[in-house]
């Protein structure tokens, strides 16, 4: 079995390295980490009249889970809508879900603005319901109209192979407002255009302290300084030894994605429509078709890191349950990436009492929540407007690593063991 890299890196194109920091520079905003959240952040305050954004980048743009990740882009956060409804009560709810819209309409709007080619499709999202009991479906179509105010579409059994020939689903719900692309593309994209509103990135550039006292701050990388006025962090999950109290606050946790070799028609078959596809499970698979044919699938989470032969064999496992006809498909590219995630699963944005600014915790549904962050950093730090309650009430809880990476895993396998017992019981 050929089991190799990541299919983003490899269709990607040729990129032109951008250079690393060498000197001390002044700007007026400085934000770590070129992922969503940091690109987003800096194109927030580039449209909003600052001039002076500098961004630095440990390794290269899209080189975290940006560059790694489903490529589905839809509203919500990695905490689910009945949750955020049950602890921010109905008002507060609606708005800090509207967030997450507003953000898969600006990177929209982004896509066309700055004309990036980055294989958007949209097909919409489709839940498609591991379970028997089409209850579950109905009462989250309930919750997303009465509270949320969107409309998902409820597909029958007897539709349902216009969308996916698989005999595992019962039924499924259509977010019609969703789509998905070609992640690292787009982080690319977002990058130029950072770069065309006079925005600067420095590549391979880690930042390796924060000096945060006085009119300013420093932040050095290992051969140079910017001085800011204000600092962003936007390292996500692979913020390691920076800042302290941001990184006890969370948990740093791969997950997995694999791409076949093209299928052809075979493709077409199982999965006619257009739709990114995810099920019902705690534990759920996610998988989308891509342009030339290859099916992208993913899923699991482990607080390990894992060697590419075997996230391909047990992603490849989970695809032949759905799709039997696939088993001798293969695979091509498989891959993993860090999500971080707080203990609430809500995104942390907000400030230190040092005056740094942060956007982290966007777990595993992070492309929109990303951009939304990106949207209200760059607001408050050019406008001043306050963060929205919503978040700053979430804070800063620790996670107490390694137990909490401990207790993770053993969470994921518990919820993993209820989907099965779930499933044994619905017959
Ligand atoms: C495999 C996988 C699949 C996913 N699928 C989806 C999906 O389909 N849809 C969805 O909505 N979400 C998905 N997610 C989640 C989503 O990708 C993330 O929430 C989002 O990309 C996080 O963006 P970020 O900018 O916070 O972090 P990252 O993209 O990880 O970026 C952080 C960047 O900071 C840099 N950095 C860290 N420390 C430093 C430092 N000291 N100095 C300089 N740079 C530094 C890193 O190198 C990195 O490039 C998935 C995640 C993964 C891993």
């Amino acid at each position: 079995m050929q089991a190799l890299g990541n299919y983003y890196d490899a269709t990607v194109g040729e990129r032109t390295p951008r250079p690393a920091l060498r000197h001390t520079i002044d700007a007026d905003v400085c934000i770590v980490g070129a992922g969503f959240a940091g690109l987003a952040t800096a194109l927030g305050l580039l449209e909003r009249g600052v001039k002076d954004v500098v961004l630095l980048e440990a390794h290269q743009v899209g080189f975290g889970a940006s560059g790694r990740n489903g490529g589905f882009v839809f509203g919500g956060y990695s905490l689910d809508c009945a949750d955020l409804l049950a602890q921010l009560g109905p008002v507060q709810a609606k708005t800090t879900y509207a967030f997450t819209r507003q953000a898969v309409d600006l990177i929209r709007r982004r896509i066309q603005h700055h004309a990036i080619d980055c294989d958007a499709v949209e097909g919409g999202a489709l839940l498609v319901n591991w379970f028997r009991d089409d209850a579950l479906l109905h009462r989250q179509q309930r919750l997303m109209a009465e509270h949320f105010d969107v409309d998902w579409r409820f597909i029958p059994k007897s539709e349902l192979a216009q969308w996916v020939t698989s005999d595992r689903y019962s039924a499924a719900l259509l977010e019609p407002d969703a789509f998905h692309f070609h992640p690292l593309k787009y982080a690319l994209g977002a990058a130029a255009a950072v770069e065309s509103l006079g925005g600067r990135i420095f590549e391979r550039s880690p930042a390796v302290s924060i000096d945060a006292g006085g009119g300013g701050t420093r932040v050095a990388t290992d051969a140079g300084t910017v001085q800011a006025r204000h600092v962003v962090i936007a390292g996500g999950g692979y913020l390691a030894g920076l800042v302290p109290q941001l990184e006890r606050a969370i948990l740093p946790i791969a997950t997995y994605v694999m791409a076949t070799e093209p299928l052809g028609d075979a493709l077409h078959r199982l999965l006619p429509s257009r739709a990114a596809i995810y099920d019902t499970r705690f534990a759920f698979d996610y998988y989308r078709k891509l342009n030339d044919t290859r099916l992208l699938w993913g899923g699991r989470i482990s607080v390990r890191d894992r060697h590419p032969a075997d996230i391909a064999q047990f992603l490849k496992r989970d695809m032949v349950k759905v799709f039997p006809d696939l088993r001798g498909a293969q695979v091509a590219h498989a891959w993993g990436g860090m999500m971080s995630y707080a203990r609430h699963k809500m995104p942390q944005i907000g400030r230190l009492p040092n005056g740094l600014w942060y956007g982290l915790g966007f777990g595993g549904h992070g492309v929109a929540p990303t951009t939304a962050a990106g949207e209200l950093l760059a607001r408050s730090i050019a406008e001043g407007t306050p963060l929205p309650a919503s978040f700053v009430r979430y804070g800063l809880p620790r996670t107490f690593r390694p137990f909490g990476l401990a207790a993770a895993q053993a969470t994921y396998a518990w919820l993993q063991f209820k989907d099965v017992l779930r499933e044994r019981q619905a017959g």
